[in-house]
């Protein structure tokens, strides 16, 4: 491991920090981006990741990426890169382990069904409600609604976001709207959770036999390092391959990321975070790495993520996320009670989309059979 620098003047410091929403003493023991990052890995959206649809649905295997297990690989990645560049690691570790706590079950496929459904009632991002999760839906403290962490670890979390969100979110949304960049740390941990995710895909699309290391020879990346490992290692095959040329593929571009990003950085010279916001967007792969990473994105698209088996299941997921929408929408009282008693003080389609948005891929699937089943008639 690249050992500490120390924090650089273009990291976030927490004695710089824009401030919590609500005041709060100063924690004992741990400093503030501590604190966040422990505040998210005691949450309860956090635990339901476990149980949350990265490609593959949760109960489809145990050895495939859960929102979980994705996040803690994200995390490792943008910690290790986050050490390097002499970031603030804390941040970092805390915006990775929150930045997928608003996705929906049954993932990319739930989160398009649920903004269909919403498309009259504002939509729904996922960015939005990991947002909305830590602001304002997390129970856990007796002064205040969420779980009140500080600016730059909200505006970590917020990755993206509409025009019209972000004028509506005040100074939170304000970067989207003057068009500025986020900390260091957020451009990290953002480029991680790609590296995480193009990597871990290929792993659990060759273990589930929907993409072959054949067709991944046609992907530059995956093709040199396949050379570099049976140059050495001729004899070699099954799980030990395909780990050798990943780990090195993983290291290739988060190397490529480091020195590329440190270029810039040194390029641009920064003296602050405030410097860092009003400049170009410093954290990236050198163009040759980029091309490589869009190609690998590109090979997953149409060879895993719409291959008719995924397919199968992403239609189902929407079919079941938009049969709960209108069931709920339709008569609010099929809501459990606390959220029925939400649904008469706010906008009702809105309860709806955090009550749905919150479930687990098993529990969507649960609540469905309970709404639509013919047969199932139990009251618990
Ligand atoms: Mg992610």
């Amino acid at each position: 491991m690249v050992p500490s620098k120390g924090l650089a003047p273009y990291a976030a410091q927490e004695t710089a920090s824009l401030g919590r929403r609500f005041a709060e003493a100063p924690p004992l023991g741990r400093g503030e981006f501590q604190r966040d990052r422990d505040r998210i890995v005691h949450s309860t959206a956090f635990r339901r990741l476990e149980y949350k649809t990265q490609v593959f649905v949760n109960h489809e295997g145990d050895l495939f990426r859960t929102r979980l297990t994705h996040s803690l690989e994200v995390a490792q990645l943008a910690r290790g890169i986050a050490r390097s560049l002499g970031l603030n690691e804390d941040l970092t570790e805390a915006i990775a382990l929150a930045h997928d706590l608003g996705h929906t079950p049954f993932g990319h496929a739930g989160q398009d069904a649920l903004h269909t459904c919403m498309a009259a009632h504002g939509g729904f991002e996922h960015n939005l409600q990991s947002l909305r999760i830590v602001d304002v839906l997390e129970e856990q403290y007796a002064e205040f609604d969420g779980l009140n962490l500080c600016f730059e670890t909200r505006e970590g979390i917020l990755k993206h976001c509409s025009l019209a969100h972000a004028r509506e979110l005040g100074e939170i949304g304000q970067r989207f709207v003057l068009k500025q960049q986020p900390s260091l740390e957020a451009q990290v941990a953002n480029l991680a959770d790609e590296i995480a995710y193009n990597n871990h895909d290929v792993d659990d699309g060759l273990r589930s036999g929907l993409i072959t290391v054949e067709q991944l020879a046609s992907v530059p990346l995956f093709a040199e390092k396949m050379a570099v490992v049976q140059a050495a290692y001729p004899q070699l095959s099954g799980r030990r391959l395909i780990h050798e040329i990943l780990r090195r593929m993983i290291n290739a571009l988060a190397l490529d990321l480091m020195d590329w990003s440190q270029g810039q950085i040194d390029l641009h010279r920064p003296q602050s975070i405030q410097d860092v916001r009003q400049g170009p967007r410093l954290i990236g792969f050198s163009p040759d790495m980029g091309q490589r990473q869009r190609e690998l994105k590109l090979f997953l698209r149409e060879n895993l993520y719409q291959h008719y088996r995924v397919r199968r299941m992403t239609s189902k997921a929407q079919r079941i996320i938009s049969d709960l929408f209108q069931a709920f929408l339709a008569d609010p009282r099929l809501l459990p009670t606390a959220y029925w008693h939400k649904s008469q003080q706010d906008q009702p389609a809105r309860v709806v989309a955090d009550y749905i948005a919150g479930m687990t891929d098993r529990y969507a699937i649960a609540e469905h059979k309970k709404l639509f089943a013919v047969g199932e008639y139990s009251v618990v």
